[in-house]
């Protein structure tokens, strides 16, 4: 710490926050120092605070990078609402706004610039920069520098010879915590040299984090909502005519919800954005379109109607609730046809090869967590780096543990019943070979002739439904695009076949489809 605490002084008369965030500090003192600086922080972990102090206790400007228009103004607003010289010159601009920004940097007035990411691709820019005494850069939502992210803003690869032309520090953000976003940042950003790096305070204690297998996804939604009656909430879903109709369901059911999705129109969009961030108890059923921008501290609950895309995805999707610091409640609901779902999207993608391992892998980091036997903080914090010495007594694993047994024989089972069908089959079959059902296709195929035929008879139908999606969960088996979800073995598999390595799994004995397969048993 300084001696005289200078940043703790300016938070206090500034912003009026009587003090840093978990790991604010720390980041805020290196760029006040001119480092270069990678800083990782959640979604609403306060990484704005990080780089406008600090612009604060610098001489000369600070230029911002943010892709977010609306956010900008929002910051500039609230900047000059606490005294802060603060600019910004987006396309949203009057022309006299403009003009003030331009006059006040002719001036030497300004502390803080904040500009989209296409300016930089006017010829002008640069000396305009040049001229107003830009000593540091700050890049917001850093990773959309990322060719192989979603968010990929390609002006933003401009952002790496600007600090050349310039010779400022640099200052990245993002919330996005995989190693090779994080890579893929430094080398484009920072021309390779490792910056600083700060990786903090991913844990949000207020969040509860829960999993539940799909069984009857309309009532488990409409469950979850009820008991949440009159909150703000976010749904979110896999495709935009899945926001439609959860939205009507929700709407008859006397609820105030609304769909978001990028097919809707620009105006419809933002109307609900608007109508979002000041209403209280308003439910957005959406696709992964909305959020980016929404700073409403008092979202109460998430809940994934569909499983998210990645680990990361999940938990800036979650991260949206609670920011306020209160108790906030999340829920996820995955079962075996998200998964297929997300794997065909990833194999059927137009990435590399390499790419679409890393997908797979982090999807499987995801699929690992709904599956987990233990605190899913701890497997959460664990994969973005952080260690929880305890516990977290808030997620539905801590709050309420579950039986666990050990499914090695069981699995194996499983694993050659898919080896003998020759990779050719969906788990519906499979469970009815080994629980010694025979069917017209088992018996059309021969498969009562099989010796795993009725080697399951000592698991439920729903039991082996369990299984074979924790199967799934844990990458021991991948259903097939090309073979309408036929499930073949990994590579994981092959231990556990050769029974050199045992799995345990949860002892819960909830259906993917209850309703039609318990009917049968
Ligand atoms: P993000 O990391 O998502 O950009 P923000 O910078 O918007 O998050 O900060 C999230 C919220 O936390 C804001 O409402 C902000 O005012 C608040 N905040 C940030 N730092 C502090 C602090 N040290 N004390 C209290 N509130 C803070
Ligand atoms: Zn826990």
């Amino acid at each position: 710490m300084l001696p005289q605490d200078p940043s703790g002084d300016l938070l206090r008369q500034v912003w009026g926050f009587d003090g840093f965030r978990p790991g604010q500090q720390e980041i805020v003192e290196a760029v006040a120092q001119g480092r270069d600086v990678l800083a990782i922080m959640p979604t609403g972990g306060g990484k704005s605070l990080c780089f406008q102090l600090p612009a604060l206790m610098r001489d000369g400007v600070t230029v911002v990078i943010s892709p977010l228009i609306a956010l900008m103004r929002d910051q500039v607003r609230a900047l000059r609402e606490a005294g802060v010289a603060a600019g910004a010159l987006t396309s949203g601009n009057t022309d006299e706004e403009t003009d003030a920004v331009f006059q006040a940097l002719s001036r030497a007035e300004l502390k803080l610039l904040y500009m989209a990411p296409e300016r930089l691709a006017s010829g002008g820019t640069l000396s305009l920069l040049r001229r107003a005494g830009v000593t540091a850069i700050a890049v917001d939502e850093a990773h959309c520098v990322s060719q192989w992210g979603h968010d990929f803003r390609p002006d933003y690869l401009r952002i790496g010879d600007l600090k050349r032309a310039l010779g400022v520090p640099l200052a990245a953000f993002t919330a996005t915590a995989d190693v090779e976003t994080r890579a893929e940042i430094v080398s484009r950003l920072f021309d390779g040299k490792e910056p600083v790096t700060f990786l903090r305070g991913f844990d949000r204690p207020n969040l509860r984090l829960a999993f539940q297998p799909k069984n009857s996804p309309r009532k488990q939604v409409l469950d979850f909502v009820a008991a949440r009656r009159g909150q703000s909430g976010i749904i979110y879903c896999a495709s935009r005519a899945r926001t439609e109709t959860l939205a009507q369901a929700l709407t008859q059911a006397g609820h105030a919800a609304v769909a978001y999705h990028a097919g809707l129109e620009a105006e419809t969009r933002r109307a609900v954005e608007v109508r979002f961030q000041r209403e209280d108890g308003l439910i957005v059923v959406a696709t992964i379109a909305f959020g980016m921008g929404i700073d409403k501290p008092d979202i109460r609950w998430v809940l994934h109607a569909d499983l998210p895309k990645t680990i990361e995805g999940y938990y800036q999707e979650i991260g949206r609730a609670g920011r306020d610091g209160d108790p906030a409640d999340t829920l996820t609901l995955y079962g075996p046809d998200d998964i297929r779902l997300r794997r065909t999207q990833i194999d059927e993608g137009l990435a590399e090869p390499a790419r679409k391992a890393a997908d797979h892998a982090r999807l499987n980091a995801l699929l690992g967590l709904a599956e987990a036997t233990g605190c899913r903080r701890r497997k959460l914090l664990a994969y973005f780096g952080e260690d929880l010495a305890e516990d977290c007594g808030n997620c539905d694993l801590c709050i309420a543990p579950p039986k666990l047994f050990d499914a090695t024989q069981a699995v194996r089972k499983a694993l050659s019943a898919i080896l003998r069908t020759g990779e050719w089959f969906g788990a519906t079959h499979l469970i009815d070979i080994l629980t010694g059902n025979t069917t017209e296709k088992v018996r059309e195929r021969g498969h009562d002739q099989l010796p795993t035929f009725g080697v399951g008879r000592d698991h439920s139908r729903a039991q082996w439904q369990a299984i074979f999606r924790q199967m799934m969960g844990r990458d021991l088996c991948r259903p097939d695009p090309e073979r309408h979800g036929a499930l073949h073995l990994t590579e994981a598999a092959h231990p556990v076949l050769r029974g050199e390595e045992s799995v345990t799994l949860r002892h819960d004995t909830t259906a993917s489809r209850p309703a039609t397969v318990l009917r049968t048993q």
